[in-house]
């Protein structure tokens, strides 16, 4: 880093002027420098700067204060992988081949690193990848194998098995650091910092073991939903905090769980060094030993677990908040805050307890919006709150555009630089979601549809066919389906011709879902062979 500054600091005295209008000399005459932050599950509600009044979150807020913040960001399918590559490539699941977690992405396709990277971009990507096949289009890469761990995880990093101590969203940080103290300074670079947190199963750094210990989080208006009026889709979910949250791989009660919970935890703290493991099981003993004595059932254990639920994974989001942080200060230490445009985000939203689930996948609101802020100080305005519907396909053209590379016509999303230079409050009157991982963990059944600004418009299909309608200015919290009520049928008419618009604008055909259909039916059996497989191991 030392090098960097003082080479600055030759240049702006070369040139006769001070550090900050060197700087400002530099922007109109490159590129502008990406930091893309991504972090895993972290839903909105937990993000202050939405104004939930869950927990604080300061450092992503500074974002907000300084820059943008998306009050309406969608994803196009909730869940992680098809996720990542939905941003990678500006295209449609069904467009870019990652419909669901199972399947390998497939790297030879364009995505925007490759091409910011032709545009004469350095580029990097560290933290959790998720997507199976190697990374491609990056200088450097180090990423999480599969879902990765919390504690003194290894890395797959340029191709080889690396080990690192502490903790995963501190590492994560320090190796993206590490990378911009090393990068080439005449070039500009992309960053993208992907951290595996707040994931399940929300494994709380020992130092923030104490956090929020002593707040009982209000319980959610939906959170004993019964699910009247639904379709079978909502009653058959496996989602649900009360039934589905495991005691022990997820709320850490050892012991007192199923023995593939056990397992599983017991592999994640075995990760952990002995000071470490010490704390844990100090602080998680006290807790199981209140939990035993109390011996809750039905709806005062369905609480309790949501109050435990909460509490380990705010702690978890805390940790991303303090890193995201370190990499403002940096920017700002390093005089790159003005040309740099940072974005944070997460894969997909998440619920905290609302209709009683944990987990995503569905596309009511909770799961299909995702958190979005970006700052870009040298074009941008601070303080903005942007209404217009967006969506994750459009952060590969918004790259491009600003990087001033031809967004290639294949690319599904819209450039959201009108919108952030406020030439426009927005790109599209309604968006699109599909949804394939079924049958599958947390069994949310397939589903596509369509999201106006008032309306929602749900196609559940596969092993049923039932359809779902919502009134979002009515009824924002998604509890009545008006659906079969008379008095939308037109609404219903109207929307369905949309939908129909909509799949044929992003190349949705029918003949796509049926090579889709026939291509999950040899990945189901891999996947019924591999849970055979895992279910085997545990037993021994
Ligand atoms: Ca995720």
């Amino acid at each position: 880093m030392k090098t960097k500054v003082l080479l600055l600091g030759a240049l702006s005295a070369t040139m006769g002027v001070g550090c900050s209008s060197y700087a400002k000399t530099e922007q109109k005459e490159t590129k502008p420098n990406i930091i893309y932050i991504m972090s895993d599950d972290h839903a909105y509600q937990a993000i202050s700067a939405y104004g939930h009044g869950l927990n604080q979150t300061p450092n992503i807020d500074r974002i907000a204060n300084e820059g943008v913040v998306f009050t309406n960001s969608f994803v196009t399918n909730s869940i992680c992988a098809p996720s990542r590559a939905v941003m990678l490539t500006g295209k449609f699941s069904h467009m870019n081949g990652q419909t669901d977690n199972v399947r390998r992405f497939d790297g030879s396709q364009q995505t925007y690193p490759k091409l910011l990277q032709q545009a004469g971009y350095q580029t990097a990507l560290v933290g959790k990848w998720h997507l199976k096949s190697d990374p491609t289009g990056f200088d450097f890469w180090s990423v999480h194998y599969d879902q990765g761990d919390y504690y003194n995880p290894d890395f797959k990093e340029m191709g080889k098995r690396t080990h690192y101590e502490g903790y995963s969203p501190n590492i994560v940080c320090d190796n993206g650091l590490n990378w911009l103290d090393k990068r080439d300074i005449s070039k500009p670079f992309a960053l993208l910092l992907h951290f595996k947190a707040p994931h399940r199963n929300w494994m709380p750094d020992t130092t923030r073991l104490n956090m929020y210990e002593d707040i009982n989080f209000p319980i959610p208006a939906t959170y004993w939903d019964n699910y009247e009026g639904r379709t079978s889709a909502a009653c058959e979910q496996e989602m649900s905090i009360y039934k589905d949250m495991m005691i022990e791989w997820d709320l850490k009660m050892e012991g007192e769980g199923s023995e593939k919970g056990h397992t599983n935890l017991m592999k994640k703290l075995a990760r952990m060094k002995p000071e470490e493991r010490k704390k844990w099981d100090e602080f998680y003993a006290r807790i199981k030993a209140d939990f035993k004595q109390k011996n809750l059932s039905g709806k005062k254990l369905a609480m309790w677990k949501y109050q435990r639920y909460m509490r380990d994974y705010l702690k978890v989001v805390d940790a991303v908040d303090y890193n995201v942080g370190r990499v403002l200060d940096y920017l700002e230490n390093n005089g790159l805050a003005e040309n740099t445009i940072i974005v944070y985000t997460s894969d997909q939203g998440f619920y905290l307890g609302e209709h009683g689930w944990f987990d995503k996948r569905f596309m009511y609101e909770q799961s299909l919006r995702t958190p979005l802020l970006m700052r870009y100080p040298a074009k941008v305005k601070g303080g903005q709150k942007v209404d217009g519907m967006v969506q994750n396909i459009d952060y590969a053209p918004t790259f491009l555009d600003y990087a001033g590379v031809a967004i290639p016509e294949d690319i599904q999303g819209e450039s959201l630089k009108p919108i952030l230079e406020g030439s426009a409050q927005k790109v599209r009157d309604a968006i699109f979601y599909q949804y394939f991982e079924y049958p599958g963990p947390h069994a949310v059944k397939r589903h596509f549809g369509i999201r106006t600004e008032r309306y929602k418009l749900i196609h559940f299909y596969h092993d049923v066919d039932a359809w779902e309608l919502y009134d979002l200015k009515a009824d924002p919290e998604e509890m009545n389906n008006l659906y079969n009520n008379a008095k939308y049928k037109a609404t219903v008419d109207e929307l369905k011709t949309e939908l129909i618009e909509l799949r044929a604008k992003y190349r949705d055909t029918d003949s796509g879902n049926k090579r889709i259909l026939e291509e999950d039916k040899i990945a189901l059996k891999k996947r019924l062979a591999h849970q055979a497989k895992a279910q085997m191991q545990t037993q021994k």
